[in-house]
């Protein structure tokens, strides 16, 4: 079920589980404000999900109320992520589903990075 971008954060979701090592993941990265781990489910032989570490709903939450810090965290590891899994020559694609028409299921905020392949057309016709 897609989730409303402006809903109140749900310390239980399946992220929040993942940041508390509650539930297994596959990380390839981690510092003070980001968490990445290789997604369940990939659609790109790489499909890599970077998160904030902080309480985000979505992008909208996100941008409106993370601090300036955690703003520039969030940005250096998607693209240091994307640098160390090779993916800068080839090139990659970044998405950050955000409410109901973008499909958003997980409300904590994550943005795919996926790479490996050619990614075809943005958005299907
Ligand atoms: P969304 O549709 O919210 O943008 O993307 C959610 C993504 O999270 C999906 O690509 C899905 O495969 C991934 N996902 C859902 N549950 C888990 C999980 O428990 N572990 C990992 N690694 N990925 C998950």
């Amino acid at each position: 079920m897609p989730i409303d971008a402006t809903q109140p954060y749900d310390e239980n979701n399946i992220f929040a589980r993942i940041l508390r090592d509650e539930i297994p993941s596959r990380k390839v990265y981690e510092d003070e404000h980001a968490m990445a781990f290789h997604d369940i489910n990939p659609l790109a032989p790489t499909h890599i999900l970077v998160i904030p570490k902080g309480p985000y709903v979505s992008w909208d939450d996100f941008s409106a109320t993370a601090s300036d810090g955690e703003i520039a965290g969030l940005v250096r590891a998607v693209g240091k992520i994307a640098r160390d899994a090779g993916l800068v020559e080839s090139g990659y694609r970044l998405l950050a589903n955000t409410g109901p028409n973008s499909g958003q299921e997980v409300p904590h905020l994550h943005v795919h990075v996926f790479g490996g392949r050619p990614l075809g057309p943005m958005l299907a016709r």
